[in-house]
């Protein structure tokens, strides 16, 4: 059952750069789909406009059955469906962990504060960073604030999960305690599109995995396959 669909996708930047050139790329329900490829090759914006971060010109993308404008008009419904994780982990400094994951459940579910924080302890120990429910984000490592950023997504029960080079921004010592929880991620069936270097990851983890260069997507494979290719 397909979740994401994106057919010809082109896209323009403003100063007139073609960044997507026709992408077609099909994610299925439960699936992880590794997404690689040098750097400036398009891949952070092609899985930016699944959760209408950026607009795009041409072709159709469709999330869950609904497709996505080119002038972004469907936005709320279509973030409340993709949750995404950054390179930079984006939380609020002046608001505690606890408080920037029950944020958006509160506002934007309008979960009652009690619900909310009761299914936020639950992420958060899941992630493994219960006891820092009360800290601020500038407190934390950085493996901690991207595990925070994760358990912030799963807290609105996105259908999609979005991973936009999660591990990037970590000293190495901290890469893994973040891969460990996109692997348990991954065991819980929720879909993922992961835009990764990180082999080790691809090789066990997913899928699929494609390979983007210069605005095409130019292989799609098992693991297996991808990473045998002399
Ligand atoms: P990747 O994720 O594969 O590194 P990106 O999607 O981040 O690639 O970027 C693809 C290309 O688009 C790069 O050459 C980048 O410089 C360019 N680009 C990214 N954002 C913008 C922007 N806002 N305006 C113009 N060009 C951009
Ligand atoms: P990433 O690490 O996600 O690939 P980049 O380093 O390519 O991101 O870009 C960081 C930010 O700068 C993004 O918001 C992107 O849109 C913007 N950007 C990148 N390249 C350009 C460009 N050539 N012109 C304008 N903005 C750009």
């Amino acid at each position: 059952e397909p979740v994401i669909v994106a057919r010809d996708v082109e896209k323009w930047y403003d100063n007139g750069f073609h960044v997507l050139k026709g992408v077609n790329m099909t994610v299925y329900k439960g699936e992880v789909l590794v997404v690689m490829g040098p750097s400036g090759s398009g891949k952070s914006t092609f899985i930016r406009t699944f959760n209408a971060l950026e607009p795009y010109q041409k072709g159709s993308i469709e999330v869950d059955g609904i497709t996505i404008s080119h002038d972004l008009k469907n936005i709320e419904a279509i973030r409340r469906e993709v949750g995404m994780v950054f390179q930079q982990f984006n939380l609020f400094p002046h608001l505690t962990v606890l408080q920037n994951v029950t944020l958006a459940p509160i506002w934007v579910r309008r979960w009652p504060k009690a619900k909310a924080q009761e299914v936020a302890m639950q992420l958060l120990e899941r992630v493994g960073i219960l006891e820092q429910a009360h800290k601020f984000p500038g407190q934390l490592s950085g493996g901690q604030q991207q595990r925070v950023a994760i358990a912030r997504s799963l807290a609105m029960q996105p259908k999609v999960m979005l991973f936009d080079e999660p591990t990037s921004a970590l000293d190495p010592e901290m890469v893994r305690e973040v891969l460990d929880v996109m692997r348990g991620l991954a065991k819980t069936g929720i879909t993922m599109v992961c835009v990764t270097h990180e082999v080790g990851f691809a090789r066990e983890v997913a899928d699929r995995v494609v390979l983007m260069d210069g605005g095409y997507l130019i292989e799609e494979n098992t693991p297996q396959e991808f990473f045998s290719n002399p």
